[in-house]
């Protein structure tokens, strides 16, 4: 260990971009064996591990990155899953510079931190591939309890995985065709292949977890029916409404909603026929695109505008390049993908073409102005540098709300916050509502896929101990069964 002395950071190698710009695979290659454990043992072995206090999961880095430096893989991918349900996944897409890595003792020394979220990805995939990832397998029989949980999230996926293994019967609901939540269809293959998230499922599915796909809670079954079957319901439902720009032009034809693109595009990666896509209607294919926004969402659709051959991908960004939301290792990404960013520039009008359609944005330049209640420095226009850019597909990825679930629940005492969340008790994550649980993006906001991780973690636990209580009141000669109340 400690070889951060002399062994020069390095992540896996990235594809060309001109190579893998033209299709919708990983852009890095995978770490070599030799390579892994070398970028392991530059860790430092900190007494106080701060790439450990700053993962919203509190993986065991340091002792993962031993193991995998001594070669001992199984070790470390045991020790590894011990605390995530998906730690592939979170080595392949956690904005690492934010999280572990950025706390990293060496990277604040200058040495450059050790490339933790890469080897995560390496240790796993590896055991994927020897076999190594064993059947879920439920440790107790508390099949007499059922769990309905509402959406197939990293949330609600989490917690199906941790419930089943305690014993309870777990049934998971989700209106989309697929399990997965915006790992399946948000995210694109370039950062996340979508064998990886499926694999995942299968598990899930072969350890007995009961998937009731295409099924909307509030629409094909009632909120609460779903409190009748089941002892307890989690809302693990994420947040899916758009925010809408609301300038002049924006109802025009050409003018769409970053989720649906993104689905679009996902689905026909999965060899879906999209009616809406086949158009022309979500697809880049020859067009000029501008992309609306500064989050990693925006930067997800300049660069599959760029992998379906579009004519031209600018992104629009109302702040500068070191006050965007998105990630600096995206932007750098996209960049060399051949995207173009107007930063400090916002959209103020869009105008048709002769067809009707888009054709182009006009935009207003922006300087930053004094600071907010928040803290961040507020763009203001510019007087007089206003300018056109050609655009027959605008995406508008300004970020996302939650949907008004009181009203599609038909539930008025599920209480919310003023941004529409669910109002969950922090430790436990219980609701107003007696047996219903929530975790994920629809209790935090927008948020990030460890997180969701983390809260599908925490909320399983906090079940199971609310279960557990309720059958032992059921057993109790004065306890009521609720199916008996
Ligand atoms: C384009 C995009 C890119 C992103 N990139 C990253 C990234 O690189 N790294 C990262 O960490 N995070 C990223 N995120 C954020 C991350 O995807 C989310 O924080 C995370 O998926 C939240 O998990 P969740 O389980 O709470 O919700 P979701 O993943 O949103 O899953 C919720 C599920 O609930 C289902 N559902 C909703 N309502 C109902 C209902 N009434 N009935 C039945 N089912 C319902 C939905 O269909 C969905 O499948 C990205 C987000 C987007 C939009
Ligand atoms: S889960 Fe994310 S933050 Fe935690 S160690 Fe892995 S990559 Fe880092």
């Amino acid at each position: 260990m400690l070889s951060f002395t002399h062994t020069e950071q390095a992540f896996p190698e990235k594809r060309a971009a001109g190579t893998r710009a033209h299709d919708f695979h990983e852009i890095s290659q995978p770490f070599l064996i030799a390579k892994a454990e070398e970028q392991a043992s530059r860790c430092s072995q900190c007494g106080v591990p701060f790439c450990q206090v700053h993962c919203p999961l509190q993986n065991h880095i340091p002792d993962w990155l031993k193991l995998a430096a001594e070669g001992r893989l199984r070790e470390a991918y045991e020790l590894s899953t011990s605390t995530s349900t998906m730690p592939e996944i979170c080595g392949r897409i956690c904005p690492q510079d934010r999280l572990c890595e950025g706390n990293c003792v060496i990277e604040q020394s200058g040495h450059g931190a050790v490339t933790i979220g890469s080897v995560e990805k390496f240790i796993t995939d590896t055991a994927w591939q020897e076999g190594w990832v064993e059947p879920l397998v439920p440790l107790a029989d508390r099949s007499s309890q059922s769990v309905g949980i509402i959406g197939a999230g990293p949330a609600g996926l989490t917690a199906a995985e941790l419930l089943r293994v305690r014993g309870y019967e777990v049934h998971v609901y989700d209106r989309h065709d697929r399990a997965g939540g915006l790992l399946i269809y948000g995210i694109p293959g370039f950062k996340l292949e979508k064998e990886v998230v499926e694999r995942r499922v299968q598990r899930l599915v072969d350890g007995g977890i009961r998937f009731h796909l295409n099924t909307d809670i509030g629409t094909d079954i009632g909120f609460a029916e779903l409190r009748q079957r089941h002892d307890a319901v989690l809302v693990a439902t994420g947040v899916y409404k758009a925010r809408p720009l609301g300038l002049e032009g924006a109802a025009l034809p050409g003018v769409v909603k970053a989720l649906d693109y993104l689905i679009a595009s996902n689905r026909v990666g999965l060899g879906d026929d999209v009616p809406a896509f086949a158009s022309g209607e979500l697809s880049a294919e020859g067009r000029d695109v501008v992309v609306i926004g500064g989050g990693d969402t925006a930067m997800d659709c300049v660069r599959t505008a760029v992998r379906q051959g579009a004519r031209s991908v600018t992104c629009l960004y109302r702040r500068d390049r070191a006050n965007m939301p998105g990630s600096q290792r995206e932007v750098h990404n996209a960049e060399e993908e051949g995207v173009r960013f107007e930063w400090l520039a916002a959209p103020a009008s869009f105008a048709a073409g002769s067809s009707g359609r888009v054709a182009s944005v006009k935009a207003s330049r922006m300087r930053l102005g004094n600071p907010d209640a928040s803290g961040r420095r507020t763009p203001q226009p510019e007087a007089g540098q206003d300018f056109t850019l050609p655009a027959d597909l605008v995406i508008e990825a300004l970020g996302f709300d939650p949907e008004d679930l009181r009203a599609a629940f038909g539930e008025p005492g599920l209480a919310v916050t003023r941004w529409g969340t669910v109002k969950a008790e922090n430790e436990r994550l219980s609701t107003s509502l007696t047996g219903v649980f929530a975790a994920g993006d629809i209790v935090r906001g927008a948020s990030l896929v460890v997180w969701a991780i983390r809260e599908g973690r925490d909320v399983a636990q906090s079940m199971h101990a609310w279960l557990s209580t309720q059958a032992k009141g059921a057993q109790s000669p004065t306890g009521a069964r609720k199916e008996a109340a």
